[in-house]
């Protein structure tokens, strides 16, 4: 009687798992018949090190550096503008050129925005010096006050690029 040996009898069943090689390291693994195509990577770790992938993430960090360099420029645009300097002037004409927190007067003086400027232009969706020039939010001086370098520093939105979900969320934290 001639019992072939199958399955579980057979020393080379993998549990009806495939033989596949690592795309990456040439490493076998075992795969089930049902990932037999997409599977190309013995482990996570050459997953991570496949060339797609790679490129992939490189290509996403590119883009990150791009679109923050590109916000940086429009943001210098706009704030070395005729306009914006005109926008600053009116908030301190307004302010007697006195500080809105502590009173000091004619020292050190800057323009804040109460709903910050970053936001503004994310908010609106303004992407160029013209289209900033079209919204009236982001020039309507209520939204400006008179702050010394100092007073403005303690504001929490100084010098730092919030976005708009931070500021809801300090917002928020806030009015809480
Ligand atoms: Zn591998
Ligand atoms: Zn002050």
């Amino acid at each position: 009687m001639g019992c072939r040996l199958v399955r579980e009898n057979n020393p080379s069943w993998r549990g009806g798992q495939i033989v596949k090689k690592c795309t990456v390291c040439a490493g076998r693994f075992l795969v089930y018949p049902y990932r037999e195509k997409t599977a190309l990577f013995c482990s996570m770790l050459c997953n991570n090190r496949n060339p797609v992938r790679i490129e992939k993430r490189r290509i996403k960090i590119r883009d990150i550096h791009k679109e923050r360099g590109r916000k940086t420029s429009l943001d210098k645009t706009i704030r070395h503008s005729f306009e914006y300097k005109q926008w600053r002037t009116s908030i301190f004409e307004r302010d007697n050129y006195t500080c809105q927190i502590c009173g000091i007067r004619g020292r050190d003086l800057q323009a804040d925005h109460i709903k910050p400027f970053a936001v503004l232009l994310q908010i609106h969706s303004i992407d160029s010096l013209v289209k900033s020039l079209s919204c009236n939010e982001l020039w309507n001086i209520n939204n400006g006050r008179t702050l010394c370098v100092q007073c403005h520093k303690k504001t929490g939105t100084y010098g730092r690029k919030l976005t708009t979900k931070q500021y809801e969320n300090k917002r928020a934290n806030i009015s809480r």
